[in-house]
């Protein structure tokens, strides 16, 4: 099952490189934002609001979901997830819907024994999986693209505890205005420090979870979270609050975990 899903995704994959590299490679930041997070531009009418983003409403390998521990299948032959991040100038977009970090890339991953670029990281506000239905205050995705386009999403939710270094650098360089970058080569960025101490995940196949919602993304979601203080929450809060999308069913899809 999991062997043919890949497949099809890698089939498709370079139909929807292009939708892929704009959502993910890109400094377009001042594309005009078309969808949101409520009214009518929300999650529900994603499907219907442009031609090419019909998967958000009919989709059935949709992301994010309610991770339920017990539906949770130990994957005896997952592999470890190894990550050889460097230390990259800091590229930081407010795109209208987040503040995403862009990777210089440098920074490697090795997921599902196959070998990834980081492209970028970017913040939801209000964690888009949940666990048992628990919502944590954030989750940072940390996007990475293999040389044929694959897509692998690395997910870690943020919980209120200790500050993150990390976290302060990036939010404290966050341009406050849709459509604003900073670029800024005296500032490095390694977003080992945005991962668990514990690499355990959760994993299943799945979506984008943002228009067009294209289903060629292989989530692995930590399931140890990190922390940052309040103070940090709410200094994100200022410019995006509940940027989540609801939950979605997983379906006949398997949720494995290591
Ligand atoms: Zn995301």
């Amino acid at each position: 099952m999991r062997y043919f899903l890949v497949k099809s995704s890698i089939a498709i994959v370079s139909a929807y490189l292009f939708t892929a590299t704009v959502l993910y490679a890109s400094d377009r930041g001042h594309e005009e934002p078309h969808w949101g997070y409520d009214g009518i531009a929300g999650p529900e009418k994603w499907g219907s609001l442009k031609s090419g983003h019909e998967r958000c409403q009919d989709g059935e390998r949709q992301s994010p979901i309610d991770i339920k521990i017990s539906e949770a299948t130990e994957g005896k032959t997952l592999e470890s997830i190894f990550v050889h991040y460097t230390n990259a100038p800091l590229e930081i977009v407010n795109n209208g819907h987040t503040i995403q970090v862009n990777g210089d890339g440098h920074s490697t991953a090795v997921i599902g024994g196959k070998e990834f670029t980081l492209v970028q990281l970017h913040f939801h506000e209000g964690s888009e999986h949940t666990v048992d239905g628990k919502q944590y205050p954030m989750e940072v995705h940390l996007v990475h693209q293999s040389e044929v386009g694959e897509l692998a999403v690395i997910g870690v939710f943020m919980d209120i505890g200790d500050p993150n270094e990390v976290v302060k650098t990036v939010f404290d360089n966050m341009p406050a205005q849709a459509g604003e970058k900073k670029v800024d080569d005296g500032i490095k960025i390694n977003a080992t420090g945005l991962l668990p101490d514990r690499r355990g995940f959760y994993h299943y196949l799945g979506s984008l979870t943002t228009p067009p919602c294209t289903q060629i993304v292989e989530w692995y979601v930590m399931k140890e979270p990190i922390t940052i203080s309040e103070a940090q929450h709410a200094q994100f809060q200022k410019l995006y609050k509940n940027t989540f999308r609801p939950t979605q069913e997983l379906g006949a899809r398997k949720l494995l975990h290591k």
